[in-house]
């Protein structure tokens, strides 16, 4: 197979990954011939890199032969695909051409698992370090590396990249039994925790003073949500542990979204992107604004209301500790107002050492102050207790019911 036919499959493989976001820009595919401007076809992507920066990703697999069997996976063992592989030299000539060509800013390379774990690895890591090494390559290489490997593979893997990972793929051993009956959680977090390690020594070093040393500086893993029954308070408890325990950068959540050759055990449809969406909001106000996860999802409420944001749920929930007086809550209590993020908290914390906050104030903030009011006393608002009590706050946010029309654009 030549080469072009093996990237064609080996960037196709890799679109399922979501730890390397891709640009997904389907409407203006250009693969038909017509027109320019398709990314996906020739496996470019876009990612962040720690800095934040947005570039573009060579994003392939190094094969899509894989001894597991994990159900919701199209390169499983069972699954009826073209199968292929690069040579390491291959991937490297790809990487270096389509770097030279300013096509890309890095590599994201991926396997399926072909003998051994460690077998593949050493392949992936061959192609990292040959093109480091031997090209003196400066790009960014983010490795999807196999937690059954040596922890020797493991740890060359971390010195030739700038970021790691392992996909957890699912929450709980009892959905990996189900439907990676290969993958085993326990070894997954051990190997998570010995990258933690390496990542923590590599930290020490350069703060130390070792400029020089290249070392992959985060670690992020995957979720398939919606595959199988766990909740998203299942999710989200294992992202608790992940980033309390094992240093992760980010976890990625990807709605699950069938696949050719679907396994009976899948569900046949889509699961909600919308469900995606809340728990990376849920992710973001764990990581950032002090929630924790039993206050997102008490026991009660093992799965986050689609219909509006985690905070406002929480809000909804927590109704006795508003109004919040915003010229003297902490900031604490104020980030947790929905509607206010942290830049804009700490802005009105300065604003008030000056003045009464008005609402003109927060709308001059662009704080959206329909969602702001009923949880805020400002200088010439005091929400009515009413309001705040009502069961029907909930109806002034969502979205205002559509009336559905008898005949669509087509019939008339
Ligand atoms: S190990 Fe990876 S490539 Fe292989 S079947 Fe499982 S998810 Fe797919």
């Amino acid at each position: 197979m030549d080469l072009a036919n093996k990237l064609a499959i080996l960037a196709d493989a890799a679109k399922y990954d979501a730890s390397c976001a891709s640009s997904g820009a389907n409407k203006r595919d250009s693969r038909d011939g017509k027109g320019v401007g398709s990314a996906g076809g020739s496996g470019i992507c876009h990612s962040y890199t720690p800095d934040g920066r947005c570039i573009s990703l060579l994003k392939i697999l190094l094969t899509n032969r894989c001894i597991y069997d994990c159900h919701y996976c199209i390169n499983r063992r069972s699954s009826n695909v073209r199968r292929t592989a690069f040579t390491a030299e291959e991937a490297v000539t790809l990487t270096l051409d389509f770097y030279k060509r300013n096509y890309i800013e890095g590599l994201f390379l991926s396997s399926g698992i072909v003998r051994s774990a460690d077998h593949t690895m050493e392949q992936v890591v061959q192609i990292a370090r040959t093109l480091r090494e031997q090209h003196d390559f400066r790009g960014y290489i983010h490795l999807k590396t196999i937690p059954e490997a040596s922890p020797e593979l493991i740890e060359q893997a971390a010195r030739y990249a700038d970021r790691i990972s392992i996909n957890l793929e699912l929450p709980t051993q009892t959905s990996l039994d189900r439907l990676a009956p290969e993958k085993n959680l326990a070894r997954t977090q051990q190997a998570m925790g010995r990258i933690k390690l390496k990542l923590d020594e590599a930290h020490d070093r350069r703060k130390n003073g070792d400029r020089k040393l290249r070392h992959a500086t985060g670690q992020s893993t995957q979720v398939i949500v919606g595959a199988d029954d766990s909740t998203d308070a299942d999710f989200l408890a294992r992202s608790d542990v992940l980033y309390g325990t094992y240093r992760m950068r980010r976890v990625y959540y990807s709605a699950f979204s069938p696949i050719p050759e679907p396994s009976v055990v899948l569900p046949v449809k889509a699961a909600p992107l919308v469900r995606e969406h809340r728990l990376y909001q849920a992710d973001w106000l764990m990581r950032n604004y002090g929630f924790r996860t039993s206050e997102i999802l008490p026991p009660e409420t093992p799965n986050l209301d689609l219909r509006i944001d985690p905070k406002l749920a929480w809000a909804l929930r927590n109704r006795q500790d508003f109004p919040l007086d915003v010229q003297t809550a902490t900031r604490e209590q104020l980030v947790r107002v929905p509607g206010l993020g942290l830049r804009n908290v700490d802005r009105l914390i300065t604003i008030r050492r000056h003045t009464r906050v008005r609402l003109e104030d927060l709308a001059r903030l662009r704080v959206s102050l329909p969602k702001v009011r009923p949880f805020l006393i400002t200088a010439d608002h005091h929400p009515a207790r009413y309001l705040l009590d009502s069961d029907r706050l909930i109806d002034r946010f969502l979205p205002k019911p559509v009336q559905l029309d008898l005949f669509d654009d087509a019939d008339r």
